[in-house]
């Protein structure tokens, strides 16, 4: 009998952030996949194995899973974050295009979680009240001149623009040009957040001027989301000394 493969969406740290449908889910399952971290913020129980891997891996990854549901097995591929948002639903659906025939009938989920920039926004106050683009800087799927091709079209057209995987070992310097090329289309002065694991004990948000973000490009990390303001987005304060950063919802005079 062929079962079932749900890619469920883990949220950004917070377990009171998983969504009662992916909650369900993961209860439901029989066997659970994903990169090491995430599969072991699932706990553990009885009937439930877990196939943890490298972070690497996504497409492999994938047709281990779909080859565990073609077997009858309810299987359960983990994000962090959501799925959907530069993680394994698309690599699921990517090995699919194998169109293996014992993968045919495989009843295939998606179950949303709160992604990295929506947890961020909520820590900083209302960023994304207007409009916002989302891109990976990561140049390891696409060629470093597609990453700063978009980042300067997002940035010319006035977009809030928040960068998911900023920066890693492996990828020390990229940061820093992303946010030298933020300072051709934004004033020195527009605020740039640094949002790290939200959601989790370790939790840390700053927010800094463009002009002396580019010297903090280096404290950042795998955990962190950086959002450059778009030109409106601005701070207004609250109780306790507290700053709030947001972004207007209109734009120029309204009719
Ligand atoms: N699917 C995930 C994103 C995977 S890419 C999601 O929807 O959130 C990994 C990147 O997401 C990290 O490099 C970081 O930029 C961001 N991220 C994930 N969890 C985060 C958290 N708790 N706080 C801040 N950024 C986070």
């Amino acid at each position: 009998m062929t079962g079932s493969l749900t890619v469920i969406g883990l949220g950004p740290g917070d377990p009171r952030w998983l969504t009662p449908a992916a909650s369900a889910a993961l209860d439901a399952a029989t066997d659970l996949v994903g990169y090491g971290p995430y599969v072991g913020r699932v706990p553990a129980r009885d009937g439930l194995v877990r196939h943890a891997s490298d972070n690497r891996v996504e497409l492999d990854r994938a047709r281990h899973a779909l080859d565990l549901a073609a077997a009858g097995r309810a299987v359960a591929v983990v994000s962090g974050g959501d799925p959907g948002v530069f993680a394994m639903a698309a690599a699921v659906f990517e090995a699919l295009e194998d169109a293996r025939p014992e993968w045919a009938a495989i009843d295939i989920r998606v179950e949303p979680g709160i992604t990295a920039v929506l947890a961020a926004a909520a820590a900083l106050g209302a960023p994304l009240g207007g409009d916002f683009a989302v891109m990976s800087l990561s140049d390891n799927l696409k060629p470093w001149d597609v990453v700063t091709r978009r980042l300067e079209a997002a940035l010319a057209a006035d977009f809030v623009v928040a960068l998911y995987n900023p920066i890693s070992k492996a990828r020390p310097w990229q940061l820093g040009e992303a946010l030298k090329l933020a300072g051709r289309h934004r004033a020195a002065d527009a605020p740039v957040a640094f949002a790290r694991a939200i959601g989790r004990p370790d939790e840390a948000v700053r927010v800094l001027p463009l002009g002396e973000a580019e010297q903090a490009a280096s404290t950042a990390d795998m955990a962190t989301l950086v959002l450059i303001g778009a030109s409106a987005t601005r701070t207004v304060g609250g109780a306790d000394g507290r700053r709030f950063l947001y972004t207007p919802r209109s734009v120029g005079r309204l009719p």
